[in-house]
């Protein structure tokens, strides 16, 4: 199956994009040399009509990521744009989304890992690999009872402890695993399958992080019939293309065609 598109990508109306070039017209023009046919931009969000975002998010209101709609670009290479947003689970049900905001978007990506945000999203008291785990796998089924998400951002993709984490997965049964994706099959909530996952496919090397932790994941989540999109939570104009390089691994965990999230197939 061809890589065609990339639900997870941000322009520089996210706080964390550091890219002048990283537009709506450079990325989608760059889409078209990638031979994408669907790009989803989703950039990082909190609804204000939320209470208790954080002082980063804060700025990174509905409104904010909306001016996106005045810089599409009239004409975008026949490739299909999508507006989502990547927004944030924080634990006890509190997600910095409102029904209103996601159904006026195409789409919504929500992380459960984001434990760099300390003491926001990581609670204190998180101190070792099998804790990381678990955490996870709370919040994995917290978020997904939610109902908010159309799809699951990297998850457990350990942020703040990536350098452990071929440990922290391994902490993870298959069972677990199994139970989680089980229920995101159920409830119709898409699988990310990011270049993060893959050390190999983009920096190389990353101390504490193999390929074979998120190949056995995603088996996993196959097996247990979920949908998947593919994604590569570029920042940078540069990063627009690098899902393609998710090919070999796609292939040999047998993902086809009729796996992936509807919304994400070639129309
Ligand atoms: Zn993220
Ligand atoms: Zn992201």
């Amino acid at each position: 199956m061809t890589i065609d598109h990339d639900l997870h990508t941000h322009t520089v109306l996210s706080a964390c994009s550091h890219d002048p070039a990283a537009t709506p017209a450079n990325m989608i023009e760059a889409a078209a040399d990638a031979g994408l046919a669907t790009v989803g931009f989703s950039n990082h969000m909190w609804d204000s009509q939320i209470p208790g975002a954080s002082p980063w998010y804060a700025p990174q209101s509905f409104e904010h990521i909306s001016q996106i709609r005045q810089e599409m670009p009239a004409d975008t290479n026949g490739v299909r744009v999508l507006v989502g947003c990547e927004t944030e689970y924080c634990g006890d049900g509190r997600v910095g989304i409102s029904r209103a905001v996601a159904d006026a978007l195409d789409y919504v990506l929500i992380p459960f890992s984001h434990f760099h945000m300390k003491g926001f999203v990581e609670p204190p008291g998180i101190e070792n690999p099998e804790q990381v785990g678990d955490l996870m796998v709370r919040r994995c089924s917290e978020v997904l009872e939610l109902g908010l998400a159309t799809g699951l951002a990297h998850p457990f993709l350990p942020c703040g402890h990536r350098d452990s984490t071929d440990e922290i997965l391994a902490t993870i049964s298959d069972d677990a695993f199994a139970a989680c994706f089980r229920q995101a099959a159920r409830c119709e909530v898409s699988i990310e399958i990011t270049t993060g996952f893959f050390p190999s496919l983009t920096d190389g090397e990353l101390p504490g992080c193999h390929d074979i932790g998120f190949l056995r994941m995603l088996s996993i989540a196959k097996e247990a019939g979920c949908w998947f999109h593919f994604a590569s939570d570029t920042h940078s104009l540069a990063g627009v293309g690098v899902v393609t390089r998710l090919a070999g691994h796609v292939k040999d965990l047998g993902i086809r065609e009729d796996d992936i999230l509807p919304l994400a197939r070639r129309a």
